[in-house]
């Protein structure tokens, strides 16, 4: 037995998590009874949990350890850093090192003319600066009244007020009040669960229309804004049909409203290139970003703004918003690290040229398991969706998310992590996985879903 000896037994642990420790986006009952997977090391793809067990994270944890988990160099700039300037703020007229050279990259790396940075401590908040931003950039213009901004059901963009009324989730809406005021929401370009009998392409510019329907409903000199990740992550990884972006970009170019671009899952090489809207052709107003930007070494997150936004406020008096944290020196000299790591061993090229094409082939093979209808993917984001009838593209009658949580459990217990949103399966591996590793990650999903299938047909809710 691999047992490590430096914290209490796991029961222990568990005992107190139980007792103080209130997890996000979870049963705290149900958990409690069963006991939290306690993670006490982890070093490229791979986790130890504290009975020495060790899993592959086919989540990179939240999208994020982009550049993997164990890097060396990440721990010594961070605390070279806080031993130089641990702390500053960049209120009130000052700036620092780390910042300022961080905001250079990212103007450097970021498409178009996206030139200027705004920090956030993570994607969540970054997105209601995103609300702030264009509602205070439609003011400055003389344009008060453009307040509204659209975006799409079953969409995510974080977990605060703002964040979460901009994300399309029914059952965080129904918790706490949401959505604010001036947040309304189109239909989503997943074609496997609600595209009928049009083809693809067909739903795909159907649902990007919806968007022209919605300005025309609201009127043009209402909307602000529309935002939209370039796939849906926390959705399911649903990864729009061909026509849907360039549609966007067509209704966008039309009217006058900002376009935001939520890289904060896609951004940093997920999709195969730095961007989501270089892999799309989406030309954004502003972008979010935060995860992959310091690979979850550090919290951070940013809205990389366009000149024509950025100047407009710029000229138009104070902001007035910004958080502590705002370009905390340490997350921005991790981020810059993680950039350097994620340039310098060309891991989204090999993503889009190598290890990526190599998922892609074994991933799609998944779709002749009984269990799976379709299985698509992007990159280094891929999902499965679980279905009793393929041909139908139908849902099982036990309730949305029974057959996924199941499926989930048997492949926690076969040490991969392969998270579930309803009865779809996604993963977003870290960009350093292998090729061995994605035959290990193959293996084990292969293996759960032969359990999953049992069991359902055990339970009698297969058909
Ligand atoms: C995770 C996520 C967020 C929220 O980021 P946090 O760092 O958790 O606040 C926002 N948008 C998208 C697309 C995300 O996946």
């Amino acid at each position: 037995m691999n047992m490590i000896s430096n914290h209490p037994p796991t029961a222990e642990l568990q005992a107190m998590d139980a007792a103080h420790h209130m997890h996000p986006f979870t049963d705290g009952d149900d958990l409690a009874a069963k006991g939290a997977r306690i993670i006490t090391r982890a070093s490229g793809v791979t986790l130890t949990d504290s009975e020495g067990e060790e899993i592959l994270d086919a989540m990179a944890g939240l999208w994020c350890v982009n550049v993997g988990y164990g890097r060396d160099s990440l721990a010594e700039v961070a605390a070279r850093q806080m031993k130089e300037l641990p702390y500053y703020n960049t209120f009130f007229q000052t700036s620092h090192v780390p910042v300022i050279a961080l905001s250079r990259k990212l103007a450097e790396l970021a498409p178009g003319d996206l030139n200027h940075v705004f920090y956030a401590s993570g994607g969540s908040d970054a997105n209601d600066t995103n609300v702030r931003l264009v509602r205070h950039y439609w003011a400055a213009k003389g344009k008060p009244e453009k307040t509204v901004i659209i975006s799409r059901k079953n969409a995510y963009h974080g977990s605060t007020m703002a964040g979460a009324s901009l994300g399309g989730m029914t059952g965080m809406h129904a918790q706490g009040g949401l959505p604010i005021p001036d947040i309304v929401h189109i239909g989503q370009p997943n074609w496997w669960a609600e595209g009928g009998e049009m083809s693809p392409e067909e739903f795909g510019r159907a649902r990007a229309r919806e968007l022209e329907e919605k300005i025309a409903e609201l009127g043009e000199d209402r909307v602000a804004a529309f935002i939209a990740e370039p796939i849906q992550g926390a959705g399911g990884v649903i990864i729009p049909p061909e026509s849907y972006w360039p549609e966007i970009q067509r209704i966008c170019d039309a009217h006058e409203i900002l376009l935001i671009a939520d890289e904060v899952i896609c951004g940093f090489g997920r999709t195969g290139a730095m961007f989501g809207s270089l892999t799309f052709g989406i030309r954004p107003h502003i972008m979010t970003v935060a995860k992959g930007l310091s690979s979850g070494y550090a919290p951070i997150g940013a809205s990389i703004v366009c000149d024509e936004v950025a100047n407009t406020v710029a000229a138009a008096g104070d902001f007035n918003h910004g958080y502590t944290y705002s370009g905390h020196p340490v997350s921005c000299a991790v981020a810059l690290e993680n950039l350097r790591i994620l340039e310098e061993e060309k891991l989204v090229e090999n993503v889009a040229t190598v290890t990526g094409p190599y998922l892609k082939e074994k991933w799609e093979q998944l779709a002749d398991h009984p269990l799976v209808g379709e299985a698509v993917i992007r990159g280094f984001m891929a999902s499965i969706a679980l279905t009793p009838d393929k041909a139908a593209r139908a849902p099982f009658a036990a309730s949305a998310g029974t057959v996924g949580f199941i499926c989930r459990d048997h492949c926690f217990s076969s040490n991969l992590v392969m998270r579930h949103v309803g009865d779809r399966m996604i993963i977003a591996p870290p960009l350093v996985l292998t090729k061995s590793d994605v035959d290990v990650l193959i293996d084990r999903a292969v293996q759960a879903l032969d359990l999953t299938l049992t069991k359902i047909k055990e339970d009698g809710i297969y058909r």
